[in-house]
């Protein structure tokens, strides 16, 4: 790896200025890691619980243990999490199935969900393809006012929909869009204000939220939280799978689209992959302090590079995402070609625009990793739609995560 003396020095300059970014990422890490170690004591966690079960898989501890320390960790009732949730979207999908009927209403108070949910969501023009809208699902939402819930509307639209309403949703990362990201904090407030005026159940997005707080959602009160284990929870070791977390009720619910009523979390075989969700799940605190360091450290330097970031370096964060504003389709190629070159896999491929099943735009996307797609390993990637921003995240090393930065920065200054 060879780089310019302009990025050497800012990378320097950086490494100097954002020790106390650095510092406050660790205590968050070190906070988490207590909590997940607690858990694993509490339960006992053995050695004979890493090998899993085939089959019906009856009888599996290690599921069952796994399932409880997710609940544990994420202050919930209760949780699954599952090798064979085959990511976020389905994960999402689940939760939404299990709580939903026809006639019902889903709010979404954080403005137009994730782009992969739109399908999910569907409209007339699906023709019977078993969307939401096919079941006599009514959906709903309220935008956002200056980046922030805007409470009036939630409110009036509360009272519209009455006892129909039935799910309250709310995305706590940013996703494609430039708004902040929600502190679990700030998402119990919402959940507070949303509780004092109806029993719907309040539904969360919580990717790539997962160890940026000290705290999930669950402990503010959300009845599900939901995530992929190839995002923040899965440590970079999950080769696949998702999980959902909650209260009691909800959890049960989801469980019978996550197999069939009857027989909900009593059966699955987890055939191999439970060590490795173990394993991910003790390295999570640490992976994410890693991934939430080199976004930092990107922030900076494309900053100083005279580029729109967001969030800025020295801002809270609460999610692993970094945007930088490219401005252009070849910078914004670049960017992502450069993350691509400096990945340990694929290193050699150039990244190219295409339509990704279930996003509007073309998308552009770097993903150099052991783990197909995982973004908890560095990732960028953008729609390819004015502003040309480009989304990043991950880092399963800091240091891998530093090099890619400056591998992607070079890259650009040439485009
Ligand atoms: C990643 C993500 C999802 C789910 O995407 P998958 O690729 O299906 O895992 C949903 N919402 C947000 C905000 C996300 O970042």
């Amino acid at each position: 790896m060879e780089f310019s003396h302009k990025i050497i020095d800012i990378a320097k300059k950086a490494e100097t200025e954002l020790a106390k970014a650095f510092a406050d990422i660790d205590d968050v890490a070190y906070k988490n890691t207590a909590r997940v170690l607690d858990s694993f004591r509490k339960h006992r966690i053995s050695e004979a619980m890493l090998y899993g079960s085939t089959g019906y898989g009856y009888g599996d501890s290690g599921r069952d243990a796994l399932d409880a320390v997710y609940a544990d960790v994420f202050g919930a009732e209760a949780a699954f999490v599952r090798h064979n949730i085959i990511n976020g979207t389905q994960a999402i999908a689940i939760g939404l199935y299990g709580l939903l009927r026809p006639g019902d209403v889903m709010l979404s108070v954080t403005g137009r969900p994730y782009d992969t949910l739109s399908d999910v969501i569907g409209d007339k023009t699906g023709n019977g393809d078993g969307s939401l809208y096919d079941f006599g699902v009514i959906y709903d939402e309220t935008e956002l006012k200056d980046g922030e819930p805007d409470y009036e509307r939630i409110a009036e639209k509360i009272a519209e929909h009455s006892n129909k309403l039935k799910v309250v949703y709310i995305q706590r990362s940013k996703g494609y869009q430039t708004r902040p990201t929600f502190s679990s904090e700030k998402i119990g407030q919402i959940i507070k204000f949303v509780k004092a005026r109806t029993n719907a159940y309040v539904v969360v997005d919580n990717c790539y939220g997962e160890f940026c707080d000290t705290e999930e959602p669950t402990a503010y009160g959300a009845d599900l939280i939901i995530g992929s284990l190839i995002k923040n929870p899965g440590g970079g070791l999950a080769e696949s799978g998702g999980y959902i977390a909650g209260t009691q009720r909800a959890v049960e619910l989801a469980s019978y689209r996550l197999t069939t009523v009857g027989i909900g979390l009593e059966a699955g075989a987890t055939v191999g992959q439970l060590r490795n969700m173990f394993k991910g799940f003790f390295f999570a605190p640490h992976v994410v302090a890693q991934a939430l360091k080199t976004a930092v450290f990107a922030a900076y330097v494309y900053k100083s590079l005279g580029f729109e970031v967001f969030p800025e370096w020295y801002e809270k964060r609460h999610d692993i995402v970094q945007t930088v504003q490219c401005g252009s389709p070849e910078k914004l190629v670049a960017f992502c070609r450069g993350i691509q070159a400096a990945s340990p896999i694929d290193s050699f491929a150039a990244p190219e625009p295409w339509a990704m099943p279930g996003y509007e735009d073309e998308v552009v996307m770097a993903a150099g990793a052991f783990t197909q797609g995982s973004s908890i390993e560095l990732s960028a990637d953008g729609p390819m739609r004015a502003p040309y921003t480009a989304y990043f995240q991950g880092g399963l090393t800091y240091e891998s995560g530093k090099y890619a930065v400056m591998m992607s920065a070079e890259e650009m200054l040439k485009a």
